[in-house]
């Protein structure tokens, strides 16, 4: 089923043709090529398949460059499309509704996170040397911050050391889950920096690593969810030296770097999710104005009406939540954490029970790999763990509202 997306009044003109113009790729490019264009993530996949998707994806990727729809987090000089963070969002919300659409559309993680910390924290030199080859995909890059020893929830935990050494840094330390850890071609590292003999555990800073220099220790792809491998890697740094120039901004910027890659970065994943449920309700619905069981189409069960309406109030809420969080971030309001919080709580919840009931509803056809409801499932649960789990955004609503009550506030602070 295509994706039918029609113009919402009150949004800016820009933004209807940006949402229109992207369904429209999806629904002729990608919608229609799915099992083609991933084939490389079959295990039978033949090499013939694998230059075909390779093709197809070349193919798509040039129309939307065409398009002038290619890397909209960038800003224009770095090859992206300049626009404002609402259009983003309501872009992303369409991207994500077509298995890996954002991949040809110049948006992957984490690639694009490191894409906009370069952006904002980068040396022109550092643009060139990383950022230009990033955008162009000639290189690959992974973000190295969570430590098995360590909180990865609580990241000023981390204990990476970087110690400057003359012209250099000297960086060890043991991470996992550095994500496209076994392709890329350079990390940025969070550590703890300080100047050689200083005391103390050093200041937040973010150091780019070529996973080239010697020291760099992938140790293993952890597989996740039953898989055997992933490309979400443990990494050890052993005596790893640097250039002094690699860190990004100054020492002691590294966390406040890690927030600006993040809060923004949670509307966007939140609306892909919205995007991501889209999909599996219209999947959900279509098979239920199909399928015959016991003497009638599925529609007509009491049960089956019951996820109907759940899932469209859990739709509902969850985009309008993001959408009023993404206003708030727009607006450049403060409560706008709160709201952030909430969302990262309430959508991959939300999605999970919406997911959970189309594959429901699809039988065991819902658990194959012929429809995306099984990847969207797991996607769905591992999103309350990344970017901080459920817990954390739980403890920071709470105390931000508790702490606008105390000062006089009430609940004005929601509008
Ligand atoms: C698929 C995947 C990809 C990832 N990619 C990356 C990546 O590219 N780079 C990277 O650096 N990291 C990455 N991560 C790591 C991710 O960011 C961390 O797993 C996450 O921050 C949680 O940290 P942790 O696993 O150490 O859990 P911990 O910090 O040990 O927390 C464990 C649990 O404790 C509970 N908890 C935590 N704090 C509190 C509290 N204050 N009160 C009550 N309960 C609490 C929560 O339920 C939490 O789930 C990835 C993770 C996954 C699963």
């Amino acid at each position: 089923m295509p994706i039918n997306v029609t113009p919402i009044a009150g949004l800016t003109d820009e933004i209807n043709d940006i949402r229109i113009r992207t369904a429209r790729i999806v629904n002729e490019k990608i919608l229609p090529n799915e099992a083609v264009l991933w084939h490389a993530r079959r295990a039978d996949v033949t090499d013939a398949e694998r230059d075909e998707a390779k093709k197809l994806r070349h193919e798509v990727r040039e129309k939307v460059k065409a398009e002038g729809l290619w890397a909209p987090h960038l800003p224009p000089e770095y090859g992206g499309m300049g626009i404002d963070f609402m259009a983003h969002a309501y872009m992303n919300e369409i991207l994500a509704y077509a298995i890996g659409a954002a991949s040809l559309f110049g948006v992957v993680a984490p690639n694009s996170g490191n894409q906009t910390i370069l952006v904002k924290y980068g040396t022109e030199e550092q643009k060139q040397k990383w950022l230009l080859p990033l955008v162009e995909g000639t290189m690959q890059s992974g973000f190295s911050m969570t430590e098995p020893e360590n909180a990865g929830s609580d990241p000023r935990s981390i204990k990476t050391s970087a110690v400057r050494e003359g012209d250099e840094w000297v960086i060890n330390g043991h991470k996992w889950f550095t994500s496209n850890g076994l392709e890329a071609d350079f990390f940025i590292v969070m550590c703890r920096a300080s100047e050689a003999g200083e005391d103390g555990p050093g200041r937040m800073a973010q150091i780019i690593v070529p996973t080239s220099t010697p020291g760099v220790i992938i140790e293993r792809g952890i597989g996740i969810w039953g898989g055997t491998s992933s490309d979400h890697c443990e990494v050890r740094y052993d005596n790893v030296r640097v250039p002094a120039d690699n860190i990004l901004g100054q020492v002691g910027d590294g966390h406040r770097a890690a927030q600006d890659r993040l809060g923004a970065g949670r509307i966007f994943h939140c609306m892909n999710s919205v995007g991501q449920m889209w999909r599996a309700f219209d999947l959900m619905v279509e098979r239920l104005l199909t399928r015959e069981v016991h003497g009638g189409l599925l529609k007509d069960k009491q049960f089956m009406q019951g996820f109907v309406a759940d899932s469209y109030m859990d739709l509902q809420a969850a985009r309008l939540m993001t959408i009023h969080a993404a206003e708030k971030v727009d607006q450049g309001d403060p409560g706008a954490r709160t709201e952030i919080s909430a969302i990262k709580v309430f959508v991959p919840a939300a999605y999970s029970r919406v997911v959970d009931r189309a594959i429901q509803v699809w039988g065991a056809a819902g658990v194959t790999s012929d429809l995306p409801l099984a990847a969207m499932y797991l996607g769905a649960r591992t999103l309350r763990l990344a970017d901080g789990p459920d817990e954390v955004h739980r403890i920071l609503i709470a105390k931000n509202v508790l702490h606008h009550y105390e000062k006089g506030g009430s609940w004005d602070f929601a509008g």
